[in-house]
């Protein structure tokens, strides 16, 4: 048995638990994380057949007001943004393609709301944007828009817009003072969304380059099945033969295996809650093509099945091969659906009658069809009733979370990036 002593141990080496380890290597902390896999967690990139394949779009929304971007000048990461081109984001209507108002032009040209409403509509957002509108964290968006006299247009509107932007077929559940935030942020900014050339590994190996060059340590293959704490504080964790010591511990793993290791511990029950609740679950139908079939668009969304399309290759050129192609097909899923074979297979027909519809030609052209069928893309679904998780629990003093299942800024891997940032911070301010 060997034990060595941190200042830091970061356990799960995902989005979170590198960015919080290279945020505190670089304020001079010794750190080591510990990865039960390869680093990456859910960010993950694939080779196969010369494809880079993404488990996830890896688009940033709001760029400018991001946690990542500002993680990115304090530690001087290196990152190629490859901005998205919203006059190419279509909605697909059924008969019809019409701008997604993703900016104010975009809204101008959408004929998704008409006249009026599209007044109406501006309005709404110009009051989120000036921040006269808050919502409240009691009342869903669903409610907060039945109370408003807006027409049914500009409601629908509203709600797919969250749809697409929160991953989720029930927008309505969305808490009102969330669905504002968010918007006051995507709507102040001038890079709605922006995705990363290279893929999550690029922004993964700038992480590693910052860990190490600050003498972190990282250890792959490393699952924590143990931790030991005393009356106040968590003492060391334990991976097989191996005891970690340290000062402070960041847990960037997702409730379900926080479960499993802190049974019997004072925090066991507060765990479990959290531990308890849905993720986001969404199916992804990636396609390799051997040759690139040129659309006026890059990003498609079928409003009428929740379904959107995106070119990956068109932003980030480095994922193909030579004059190849890569689309990625992400479908929402209801709870009901997982494990529902028969549902399944109906999402990936329509997934596939969508690729006909929009990229002709594709099925004659396919070298790799990469299906995915139970993908978590947020491990706690932002609901009325389910609240993300708090950084810390008062029973352990040195014990803090990190993860896009924690309270944070954001969604998605802003909420691993934003968290990771707050729980190190309250690390630091201990000094
Ligand atoms: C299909 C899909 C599309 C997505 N699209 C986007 C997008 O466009 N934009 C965006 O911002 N986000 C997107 N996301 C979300 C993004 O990928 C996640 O929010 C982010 O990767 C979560 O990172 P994390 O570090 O918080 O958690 P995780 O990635 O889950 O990391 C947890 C890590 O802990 C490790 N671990 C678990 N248990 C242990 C243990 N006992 N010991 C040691 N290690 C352990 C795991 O192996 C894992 O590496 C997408 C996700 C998916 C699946």
């Amino acid at each position: 048995m060997t034990t060595v002593k941190y200042d830091v141990i970061i356990v799960g080496g995902g989005l979170a638990g590198l960015s919080a380890a290279a945020f505190l290597s670089h304020k001079g902390k010794k750190v080591a994380v510990l990865e039960r896999g390869a680093l990456g967690g859910r960010a993950v990139t694939l080779k196969i057949k010369g494809f880079n394949f993404n488990f996830g779009a890896h688009a940033i929304y709001g760029r400018d007001t991001s946690v990542l971007r500002m993680l990115q000048k304090l530690l001087d990461l290196k990152i190629d943004w490859q901005d998205f081109n919203p006059n190419k984001a279509k909605y697909d209507l059924g008969d019809a393609l019409t701008d997604v108002p993703a900016n104010i032009q975009g809204l101008f040209r959408t004929k998704v709301v008409k006249g009026l409403d599209k007044i109406t509509f501006t309005f709404n957002i110009l009051k989120t944007m000036l921040k006269m509108e808050t919502g409240q964290p009691h009342l869903s968006i669903g409610k907060w828009l039945e109370k408003q006299n807006i027409s049914e247009d500009v409601k629908e509107m509203m709600l797919t817009l969250a749809s697409s932007n929160f991953f989720t077929k029930e927008p309505e559940k969305i808490p009102s003072d969330v669905f504002f935030k968010y918007y006051q942020r995507i709507f102040t900014t001038n890079k709605p969304v922006a995705y990363i050339g290279g893929g999550w590994q690029a922004l993964i190996d700038e992480f590693v380059r910052i860990i190490e060059s600050n003498n972190g340590e990282i250890f792959t293959k490393t699952k924590i099945e143990n931790v030991t704490c005393d009356e106040t504080r968590v003492v060391s964790v334990t991976a097989g033969e191996n005891v970690f010591e340290a000062d402070e511990f960041v847990f960037a793993i997702p409730p379900k295996e926080l479960d499993k290791i802190f049974t019997g511990s004072k925090v066991e029950n507060s765990i479990k809650h959290y531990a308890s609740y849905d993720p986001t679950v969404v199916l992804v139908y990636d396609i390799g093509l051997s040759e690139r079939i040129e659309t006026p668009y890059t990003y498609i969304y079928d409003k009428a099945e929740n379904m959107f399309i995106t070119d990956i290759s068109h932003y980030d050129t480095t994922c193909v091969p030579e004059g190849g192609q890569l689309l990625q097909a992400t479908a929402y899923l209801r709870d009901s659906d997982l494990g529902n074979k028969a549902v399944i297979d109906e999402y990936k027909a329509k997934i596939e009658q969508m690729y006909d519809k929009h990229f002709q030609g594709w099925r004659d052209k396919l070298v790799v069809p990469r299906v995915s069928t139970r993908a978590v893309v947020q491990e706690i679904k932002w609901t009325m009733n389910q609240q993300p998780m708090p950084l810390f629990f008062p029973d352990y003093r040195n014990l803090f979370f990190a993860g896009d299942w924690c309270q944070g800024q954001g969604q998605l891997s802003e909420l691993s990036f934003s968290s990771a940032y707050e729980a190190s911070n309250l690390i630091l301010a201990k000094e």
